[in-house]
């Protein structure tokens, strides 16, 4: 398994690997880029097929931290954890002290958060171990705790953005939206949609998340096959990435891809292929920025869910700013948004020379 020369391995700064015998935990963190702060990002815990596609997946997503964060107009760099589960490494306190003890080892370079099949317990547990931790509850008022409502917030704005540029309307009212994976994020999102008047499709390979929305919401659940290629005005991936490819965009018949999974595009061809088919991509980093302002607030201590939500909105304007551009353009939103991020963590990275 290369490291250096995987197809995924983009100047990031450093690569740890962590073991830990007696209770079985294995994880790697990426560091991409320090350059605009310390590297900031979730933890995935994760059934992985193998170790190369652990060490695929924790370096295209601690990338697109660091270009979410940029985009987002926070001080962080861009960094992701995975822990790979396993029978023989079951979740624990135990499991997640050691997992603490690996983020505070970086002492600071890496700060770590939720992210898919991540708690706020498990938060709490690593939170023993490490100071270098955010998503941790807070009381009432204050920034903090669990960021997947945030990150459904920013989704939602998203999507009544897109939906207002590729389909004219003002709102999701009457529209049908696909959704693909109801856990955390897909679970408020579902809510927000309804309460705005969206018809609601909904997959996902977990039975107890469909059990979970079904009691709260109508919604008709599609097969986890069939959900991308739905008959839907608008498609929101919020399961995994590596789901928008040159075998499914052919098939898709939403006129708009709006959602929170991180990494949607498989390649950059396909954010081309999908802008070919005039469907409009919102790239997943700046729509799906919502849970990292939260973090951010949090770790940054003495804020409010008012400065959260305030920054929380600023999402839609940064998407119609894409949109607009590529339609001057007619190049893709992914492409422009790519560029965006690099521009400005190039600035920053100069004002931090400049300013030591
Ligand atoms: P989660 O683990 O709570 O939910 C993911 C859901 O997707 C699960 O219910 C899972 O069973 C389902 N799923 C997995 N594969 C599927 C498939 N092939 N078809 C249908 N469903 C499938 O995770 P989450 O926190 O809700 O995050 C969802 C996505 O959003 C992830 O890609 C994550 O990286 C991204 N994201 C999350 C946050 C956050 O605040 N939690 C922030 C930014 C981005």
């Amino acid at each position: 398994m290369g490291v250096f020369n995987h197809a995924e391995f983009q100047d990031h700064e450093a690569l740890h690997f962590f073991t830990d015998e007696p209770t079985g935990l294995q994880a790697i963190i990426a560091i991409h880029s320090t350059a605009l702060g310390p590297a900031a990002g979730g933890c995935r815990r994760w059934t992985y097929a193998s170790e190369a596609d652990a060490l695929t997946d924790v370096l295209r997503l601690s990338r697109g931290m660091t270009y979410k964060n940029a985009v987002a107009g926070l001080p962080f760099g861009g960094g992701k954890a995975v822990i790979l589960a396993a029978e023989s490494a079951p979740k624990s306190a135990q499991l997640f002290a050691a997992f603490g003890r690996a983020v505070d080892s970086l002492a600071g370079r890496y700060i770590t958060a939720e992210d898919v099949g991540m708690s706020v317990t498990d938060m709490r547990h690593i939170g023993e171990h490490t100071q270098y931790v955010s998503g941790l509850p807070q009381s009432d008022g204050s920034a903090g705790g669990d960021p997947s409502p945030w990150t459904a917030l920013g989704v939602f704005l998203g999507i009544e953005a897109a939906v207002k540029e590729r389909l004219g309307k003002d709102s999701v009212n009457g529209l049908t939206v696909a959704v693909q994976g109801v856990g955390h994020v897909g679970f408020h999102l579902c809510h927000l949609l309804h309460e705005a008047g969206a018809s609601l499709l909904v997959a996902d390979v977990n039975r107890d998340s469909l059990a979970k929305i079904s009691a709260e919401l109508p919604v008709d659940i599609v097969a986890s096959t069939k959900i991308l290629y739905a008959d839907a005005d608008v498609l929101a991936p919020c399961a995994l990435g590596n789901i928008l490819t040159s075998a499914t965009i052919p098939k898709i018949k939403a006129q708009v891809i709006a959602g929170a999974a991180n990494n949607q595009l498989s390649t950059q061809d396909d954010g081309a292929r999908l802008s070919k088919r005039n469907i409009l991509y919102a790239p997943d980093y700046v729509i799906n920025a919502g849970g990292i302002i939260n973090v951010s607030h949090e770790y940054h201590g003495n804020s409010s869910e008012d400065r959260v939500r305030s920054d929380i909105d600023q999402i839609p304007g940064r998407l119609q700013a894409i949109f607009a551009a590529a339609n001057e353009t007619g190049r893709s939103t992914d492409e422009l948004a790519d560029k965006m991020a690099r521009r400005l963590i190039a600035a920053g990275g100069k004002q931090q020379e400049a300013s030591a």
